[in-house]
């Protein structure tokens, strides 16, 4: 299906370079091609902010999403991106508390129930919003030179965070810091599971919230890094040895990669302990281990992103602790080699993530 017909009023304007006010990064089908796409944007809503984005991280489920690895129903052109950082340009007529050139984020859910009076939106949990949609498909995402999105759905970027931390905090941050900050306390013992986007946010943010963190990684050459980031434990969880070392060590274990088996690493929670699940789970998940828990009380927990008011707290959080995602960056126009890197690991994997900033492609693209 063509995601442009789907939105129809509010779709997107293709046209030639010469015409276009903004670019988009498009996959125009399955795959991990991407192509410069001129466009005008939709009319402006009332309730919405257009921004000019100035930095788009690249997560993993952009990859599942343009290559099918979630399934087909999936609309083209397909412009993805839901870590989004930009300043304001635009404002709808009912789109309050925002400033022309303000710096502002955009995550991973577009909207909600309008009203907010569901159970979820009437107590800040928007997230979980049975009416909830994702940022892109069949709107476009953050791989773009503009963006636009309900008001209330932005977040301010406060002065001592830099937008090309912003925006992977958006997904990568928040996945991370909501199941953290809900389910730890200081002084428990928490493994964190693979040091990747999530992950190394994963590890400073446990650490700085008082916890005594173990990394978990089957890659014994990012030890070091994860001491550096505040792990106090490694725990190279290719060595059946040192797992066994380590058995019921743990109150809380975030899974974070996008491959594992749950029953893998059970073993490490203490009877009574936590398992947290934020890791795209493998299509082969191990569904396999629901006695396991019973038997030993332990709990498995599900988080899906986190909230805006969350969102504000982890932003404060980050500020005050000076905790940084680690950033690769790279210019607008480069967008395929980092979307290669990340989805065949060619020329080679990104470091934590890779983040798209557009303006030297608006110096030259701008009129
Ligand atoms: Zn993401
Ligand atoms: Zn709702």
């Amino acid at each position: 299906m063509n995601s442009l017909e789907v939105l129809g009023e509010f779709a997107p304007q293709p046209c030639d370079e010469a015409h276009a006010s903004a670019f988009a990064q498009a996959a125009l089908a399955p795959g991990t091609t991407l192509t410069l796409f001129p466009y005008n944007p939709a009319p402006l809503q009332p309730d919405e902010l257009r921004i000019e984005v100035t930095h788009a991280g690249m997560c993993h489920s952009d990859v599942f999403m343009t290559t099918l690895g979630w399934g087909d129903n999936v609309m083209f052109p397909l412009v993805p991106g839901h870590e989004i950082a930009g300043v304001v340009t635009a404002m709808g007529d009912q789109a309050k508390g925002y400033d022309i050139g303000e710096r502002v984020s955009f995550g991973v859910f577009r909207t909600a129930c309008k009203k907010g009076t569901c159970e979820y939106c009437a107590t800040g949990r928007e997230h979980l919003c049975p009416m909830r949609e994702e940022t892109y498909c069949p709107y476009f995402g953050g791989y773009s030179t503009s963006f636009q999105g309900r008001a209330d759905f932005f977040t301010p970027i406060p002065e001592g965070i830099r937008s090309e931390h912003a925006a992977p905090l958006m997904c990568a941050g928040l996945t991370t810091f909501s199941p953290l900050n809900a389910y730890t306390r200081p002084g428990m013992k928490v493994g964190v599971q693979g040091l990747g986007g999530l992950g190394h946010m994963g590890v400073q943010f446990a650490a700085h919230m008082g916890c005594e963190v173990t990394a978990v990684s089957t890659s014994a050459s990012k030890a070091q890094l994860a001491a550096d980031l505040g792990a106090q434990h490694f725990l190279n969880s290719a060595i059946e040895a040192d797992k066994r070392k380590a058995k019921n060590s743990l109150d809380l274990l975030l899974i974070t990669s996008s491959a594992y088996k749950i029953s893998d690493y059970l073993d490490l929670v203490k009877p009574g302990g936590s398992v947290c699940v934020v890791g795209l789970p493998d299509i082969k998940a191990d569904l396999g281990v629901t006695m396991d828990f019973i038997a030993t009380g332990k709990k498995l927990i599900g988080s899906i992103v986190g909230s805006l008011a969350e969102t504000r707290d982890m932003f404060n959080f980050c500020e005050l602790h000076h905790i940084q995602p680690k950033v690769e960056l790279h210019a607008f126009d480069q967008a395929q080699q980092a979307y290669d890197m990340l989805a065949l690991s060619q020329p080679r994997t990104p470091v934590f993530r890779n983040v798209l900033e557009t303006s030297s492609f608006l110096t030259t693209h701008r009129h």
